[in-house]
């Protein structure tokens, strides 16, 4: 570890200076908190990124599988993405009235998702927090379950999970939690059907908010049966099924709803759809804004019927990112790109495989789609509780210290790499090479 964070020292002097001047106006120098987190004394600053690399202000290059944590999927600044961005933004940004864009995204998403509507936020905790009040909404009930340690996004009710008695609390890092989360939340394990049927037997549910695979406490893949089991669950008991495709978009166009065939009421994406600008969306079945309208009373004839202010924001739907979204979806992020993606990551999991055998190290590789990650333990977990127990953040810092230091940019949170449609098998190899040296220096 030492020789690596001398060796991060050596190569970064431009990073340090610019760090040591951001320290001055912001905690540990950084816009957001998160950026704090990576390994190595102090953060690396970037220059400029461009497809699947990126070079910091030290005037290194990076071959990048974070990727922006998903936010940047689609590479960095894909050309078709960054032009119709730039012809809007001098056309004028934010106006709070639609842009023809606006339409033509959301007709992109519904032919992806197979939900006819659609609404715009800026991010898809944003999309999920309003997700939440639609179902209330509609429902008229208050209480939502969530899987023990998927993750939405920033949104109260639903970072929760249970602790060691079993008890719903709220996620560890979640400053500020403003009420108990018992009276708001029912948490259940993933994969875990009985646990979830009797969660939603008494209908207080109003809605279930699930990654159809969990993707922020490593990979976590579905049992078969498992979402047929949620569906009908949601079905007996009146409650409405939202799926979050933020991450899940890695497993095909429509995510691993259009792959696998699942029937949400409601589909939540966000981060990478605008391209690498701010992006969110909710779809839905026209049955539950009707639902909705229905509970509101309106009658469709007054400016008043218009009072939705629960729901929405000043920016949400401006016309810069109704060109993203229009853009990224017909032009970068189409069908024809996925082979390629998931190619690219089926050769990083071979190479993580290759690696793990060779040493006999104690750890396991899954991927889904164009996205891939290893684990410190020898099975795939089924759970959340079972995933974590195999955190290592010591081990994980490590190895994303040696990846940074030989060029490779690993996520913060966990051993996770995305390939976007621009990461080459020459980007893969570099990883290979790298990670089979960290291997050996810990079990040869
Ligand atoms: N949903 C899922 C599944 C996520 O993984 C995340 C972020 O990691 C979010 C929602 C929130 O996205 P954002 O932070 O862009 O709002």
């Amino acid at each position: 570890w030492d020789a690596e964070v001398e060796l991060f020292r050596a190569m970064r002097p431009e990073s340090e200076r610019a760090w040591r001047d951001a320290l001055e106006h912001m905690p540990d120098g950084v816009p957001m908190l998160w950026m704090a987190k990576w390994p190595g004394p102090w953060p690396v600053f970037v220059e400029r990124a461009a497809g699947a690399h990126f070079r910091c202000v030290d005037g290194l290059d990076h071959v990048d599988l974070c990727l922006g944590d998903t936010g940047a999927m689609v590479g960095h600044a894909p050309a078709a993405s960054v032009a119709a961005i730039s012809a809007q933004l001098a056309r004028g940004a934010t106006h709070m009235l639609p842009t023809r864009d606006a339409a033509l995204a959301a007709g992109l998403l519904a032919e992806r998702f197979g939900l006819p509507s659609w609404q715009f936020t800026l991010s898809a905790t944003d999309a999920n927090r309003h997700v939440l009040r639609y179902a209330r909404q509609a429902t008229g009930r208050h209480k939502v379950l969530v899987i023990d340690r998927c993750y939405h996004g920033t949104v109260d009710e639903a970072y929760a999970e249970l602790d060691a008695s079993g008890r719903v609390v709220s996620r560890r890092g979640n400053i500020g939690a403003p009420v108990p989360l018992d009276e708001t939340t029912v948490v259940v394990p993933f994969n875990d059907v009985p646990a979830l049927d009797a969660a939603l037997a008494s209908r207080e549910v109003a809605a279930v908010l699930i990654e159809p695979a969990m993707t922020n406490i490593g990979i976590v893949l579905p049992d078969a049966g498992w979402h047929d089991a949620v569906r009908a669950a949601c079905d007996r008991t009146g409650t409405l099924l939202v799926i979050d495709e933020t991450h899940t978009l890695c497993a095909g166009p429509g995510g691993m709803t259009a792959r696998d065939g699942l029937r949400p009421d409601v589909v939540v994406v966000g981060k990478t759809i605008g391209g690498g600008i701010p992006a969110g969306a909710w779809g839905m079945r026209p049955e539950l804004v009707e639902r909705v309208r229905a509970s509101l009373d309106w009658d469709g004839e007054g400016l008043e019927d218009i009072d939705v202010g629960g729901v929405g924001g000043t920016l949400a739907g401006n016309a810069v990112s109704m060109a993203g979204i229009r853009a990224t979806l017909s032009e970068v992020l189409t069908p024809e790109v996925y082979p390629g993606m998931i190619a690219r990551a089926q050769e990083w999991t071979a190479g993580v495989q290759a690696a793990i055998d060779e040493f006999h190290a104690p750890w396991q590789v899954t991927r889904l789609g164009a996205r891939a990650e290893y684990s410190f333990r020898a099975t795939p977990p089924r759970d959340g509780a079972e995933a974590a127990a195999a955190d290592d953040f010591a081990l994980q810092q490590y190895l994303h210290l040696h990846a940074l230091n030989r060029g490779i940019l690993m996520t913060p949170f966990h051993n996770m790499a995305l390939m976007s449609p621009a990461t080459s098998s020459q980007d893969v190899e570099q990883h290979t090479v790298a990670f089979r040296e960290a291997v050996a220096s810990l079990y040869a």
